[in-house]
Parts: C-alpha cells; structure tokens; sequence
C-alpha cells in the first residue's frame, strides 16, 4: 500500500485564497486585517520564520508590521510596546516571536497580549478557551493538522488517536482538539513506555517531537492517518520530520511530507486567526 499524501503547500493555497476573500471584504468596510510581529534579537532561524509570516501576510492582503529590537531590549520596554498594540485599533493580531532573549520573561510577555489579539493562541485564556470548547484562537500548528484531517473528509468520532509530544504549542492543543470531535485520545512523551505497543493500535497519529525516525514501519497499522510535525535535518542537511516518511507511506493510508505538509499550515492558521480577530472586532 502507498499512503495518500496531505498536501500542505495545496491545502494552505486554497485556504489564503479563502482568507483573500474575507480580508477584501473586510477591507470594503473600512477594515484591513492587521497582524504585528515583534521579533527581539537576531536569531536567525527567528528572522526568517518573521520574514515568512510578513509576506504570507502581504501576499493574503494583510496588513503586517515587523517590528524588530535588540537583544538588549528590556522586558518593561517589551511589555510597553505589547500594551500600546492591545490598544491600536489597526491591529488585530499581536504575535511575539519565540525564543525571547533570558532577561525576559517569555510567558509574563505572552499573558500581556490580550486574549482578543492573540492569533498564536498561546495566552492562558486561550488554553483555557480550548480546554472548555469556548471560543478563543487556536494555536497554528495543532490547529493546521485538524485542518488537514478535515481535508481528508476524516471522521475522528470514536477513532483512537495517539499524539506523541506533550508540549503547549504542539502536543496537548493537539490531543484537546482532537478530544473535542470525538476521538480517544493518548498522549505519549519522553517517559512513555512501549510506544509501538500504543501507536500499534491507533487510527491516528500525530508525531510532535523534533527527533527523526520516531515513528517507524513497525510501528503503525495498515491505513493509519500520520500526520508530522516535526522539523529536523537528515545526515545530508535535508529538513526531514519526525516519522520513518519512506517506509510508513508504504502502510499508512495518509501520511503528511516533510517538507511541504504541516509547516505551511502554521502560516496559513496564523493568517486564519488574524482575519478571524478582525472579523471579531468589526462586528
Ligand atoms: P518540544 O517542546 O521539544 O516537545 C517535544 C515533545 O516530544 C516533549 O513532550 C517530549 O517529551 C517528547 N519526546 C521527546 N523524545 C521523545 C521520544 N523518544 N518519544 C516520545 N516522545 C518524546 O517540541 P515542540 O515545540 O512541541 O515541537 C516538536 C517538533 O515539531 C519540533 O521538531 C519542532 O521543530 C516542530 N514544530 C513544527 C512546527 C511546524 O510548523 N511544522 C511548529 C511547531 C513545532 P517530554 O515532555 O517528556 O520531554
């Protein structure tokens, strides 16, 4: 068997050519969709991650503000700049990009956008909102997995789904949400024991854990839905996920490619939620 491929790059055309749309109709009300990305210091994996949420931004009719800092920047200097966005009406969305530099602290910064403006879905409102199936923004990339699966026409309703990584952007966003339509959940993590044994039996798996070939043949059913949203380089320098992609296509029956899958779906879902804020504050 050779598993279908989700295509990320096709998925999350159609998607920006939808958030086009909505953002033109916006736009006839007086209202362009605005997103301020706020970048501190000069990692370089940061600058290009900013670089390509800007243009997505752009390229969708967006309104985006890049808004660089030295790594110097004071945390009450940051927290200043994210207060005075909570109160400029041309902005929607407010995205801090991470890591931030020590001196700061990184949730405290987080906590301070307001939950109306947080299109990362990172504030604890946020969480809280996902936890309860109130409405709040999801955070991108879970949210951009679900995305896909519903691209699929997949039903989750009774299946069993095993994400593997527990983290608060990827992993436990991921298991609420696919919690939330139905499925049986498990989350698997570093101290999990017999991984192969869980993931043996589900219909679903998502693979969140920044270390390649995690997931392997052996591991998976025939027919499974894999989903990879791991980023890593192989011996070559190749960015390459977290799942044994040439062998567990040949099982699965959905698998997700590395690069080209999830990765672009982050950006889309950021898009998604910015115009959702605007949309929001306009009515
Ligand atoms: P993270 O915070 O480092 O979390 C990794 C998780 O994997 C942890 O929960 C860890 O368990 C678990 N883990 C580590 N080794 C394991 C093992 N051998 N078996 C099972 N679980 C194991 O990472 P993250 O931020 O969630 O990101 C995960 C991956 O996704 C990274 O490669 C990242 O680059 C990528 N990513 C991609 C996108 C995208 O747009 N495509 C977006 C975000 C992240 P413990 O909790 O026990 O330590």
């Amino acid at each position: 068997m050779t598993a279908q491929l989700i295509d990320g790059n096709a998925l999350s055309k159609q998607l920006r050519t939808e958030v086009a749309t909505r953002a033109q109709a916006l736009k006839a009300k007086g209202v362009t969709p605005g997103l301020a990305v706020l970048l501190v210091g000069d990692n370089p994996a940061s600058q290009v991650y900013v670089r390509n949420k800007v243009k997505a931004c752009e390229d969708s009719g967006l309104h985006s503000v890049l808004e660089r800092y030295e790594a110097t920047m004071t945390e009450a200097e940051l927290l200043a700049r994210v207060q005075a966005l909570n109160n400029d009406p041309s902005i929607h969305g407010i995205l801090v990009q991470l890591p931030l530099p020590e001196h700061i602290d990184a949730q405290k910064v987080i906590e301070a956008i307001s939950p109306a403006k947080d299109v990362d879905g990172f504030h604890i409102a946020s969480a809280g909102a996902l936890m309860t199936g109130m409405p709040g923004f999801w955070p991108c990339t879970p949210y951009g997995c679900m995305k896909m699966l519903e691209s699929i026409g997949y039903d989750l309703k009774g299946k069993y789904a095993v994400v593997i990584g527990r983290s608060n952007i990827v992993g436990k966003p991921m298991a609420l949400m696919l919690l939330q339509k139905d499925a049986t959940v498990t989350v698997c993590h570093s101290r999990t024991q017999d991984l192969k044994a869980l993931t043996l039996q589900a219909d679903v798996i998502v693979a969140a854990v920044g270390k390649r070939n995690v997931l392997t043949a052996d591991m998976v059913k025939p027919g499974v839905v894999v989903l990879d949203v791991g980023m890593n380089r192989n011996d070559e320098g190749k960015l390459c996920g977290d799942v044994d992609f040439d062998s567990v296509k040949e099982v699965a029956g959905y698998i997700t490619p590395v690069p080209g899958g999830v990765g672009p779906m982050t950006i889309t879902m950021l898009l998604v939620n910015t115009l959702e804020a605007a949309e929001r504050a306009s009515k």
